[in-house]
């Protein structure tokens, strides 16, 4: 990865060029970084996809959008639209589906341009810093509303606190659940983020052993839920043997490589396992309405403004679990 002067893009046919004001590093970010990403990429490419910004020019054939408009924008930049997938709304899991930022040039650039049918007006009660966390909220609530279901009371097990999995806590929050967030020593200040936001129990997996406290505080039961945001193996074994029987894990961290679980863990209990990848527009339409209602607060996932010509350290910072969400400001090249 480098800087690289390109030229300014056009918007062609239905798309829109936006100004891209504030950009979010992500952990799929580290992935490309070490091309570990199972995500199709055709290189070279602008990478960056959570982004908030200004409509600044409209192509051919765009309706409903003006100059200037604040917005944020899907990442599913082209789909085939016939496909199973595509046509029961799933279009996230599309074969065909071309990614911004891996496939299609990205945000982490001053400019760049989108289909306005991928676009989200944003709310008006939030920033720019705020919205470029849509595109990560999106992500969790389609994979803790739409493919998980919470009740009041739950209790949900949320594994990782990085930026994902603090999102997460509120979401779950959101459905009324009891959330404990489990992190390693690293997190400490990630775990009291999570505390302030309103877990119910935070804790270092390093010094509490996680089965002890969840039969604790579930009377022996274990938990009904388990978001899983740190893609590490250990997580993963875990929170598959903190879940009470019939209980459901979502899978929401990527691993970057094989894993090794024992799956009789899912057998004996009757557990219900899915993963979750990216988000759709009702996945958008959810994330923006949490953000508008003060229900999920971006503000608090939000550590660092760097100038983009400072990628490589932040990228670096990122590494090593410093901060949260990292964003680049792409004018300070
Ligand atoms: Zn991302
Ligand atoms: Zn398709």
């Amino acid at each position: 990865m480098e800087i690289r002067e390109v030229p300014e893009p056009t918007p062609g046919r239905g798309q829109v060029k936006i100004a891209v004001a504030k950009t979010g590093i992500c952990g799929s970010d580290l992935h490309i970084y070490h091309s570990d990403i199972a995500i199709p990429m055709k290189t070279p490419v602008i990478t960056g996809h959570e982004f908030a910004g200004t409509i600044c020019e409209i192509g051919p054939d765009v309706d409903g959008w003006r100059i200037g408009d604040p917005v944020v924008s899907e990442t599913a930049f082209a789909f085939c639209g016939a496909c199973p997938a595509c046509r029961t709304g799933f279009y996230n899991l599309c074969p065909e589906r071309r990614t911004l930022g891996y496939w299609h040039d990205g945000a982490f650039a001053p400019y760049t341009v989108v289909p306005a049918a991928r676009l989200h007006r944003m709310p008006g009660n939030v920033t720019f810093e705020e919205a470029a966390l849509a595109e990560p909220l999106a992500c969790v609530t389609h994979a803790v509303i739409e493919l998980t279901t919470i009740k009041p009371e739950d209790f949900v097990l949320v594994s990782g606190p990085g930026a994902i999995g603090l999102a997460t806590l509120q979401v779950a929050l959101a459905h009324g659940a009891r959330v404990i967030v489990a992190g390693m020593s690293v997190d400490a200040g990630r775990l009291e983020t999570a505390r302030e936001l309103g877990a119910f129990r935070v804790m270092d997996v390093e010094r509490e052993p996680l089965a002890e406290v969840v039969q604790e505080l579930t009377g022996g039961v274990g938990v009904d839920v388990v978001l899983e945001c740190s893609g590490s193996a250990r997580a993963v074994d875990a929170g598959l043997r903190a879940l009470k029987r019939r209980g459901q894990f979502s899978q929401i961290g990527l691993f970057g490589s094989a894993i090794t679980v024992n799956f009789e863990l899912i057998s004996y209990r009757e557990l219900r396992v899915t993963g979750s990848l990216g988000s759709r527009f009702s996945s958008w339409e959810k994330a923006l309405s949490l953000m508008a209602s003060g229900a999920v607060r971006a503000r608090p996932l939000i550590s660092h403004l760097l100038p983009m010509r400072d990628w490589s350290a932040a990228f670096a910072m990122f590494e090593r679990k410093e901060g949260l969400k990292l964003l680049l400001d792409p004018h300070e090249a």
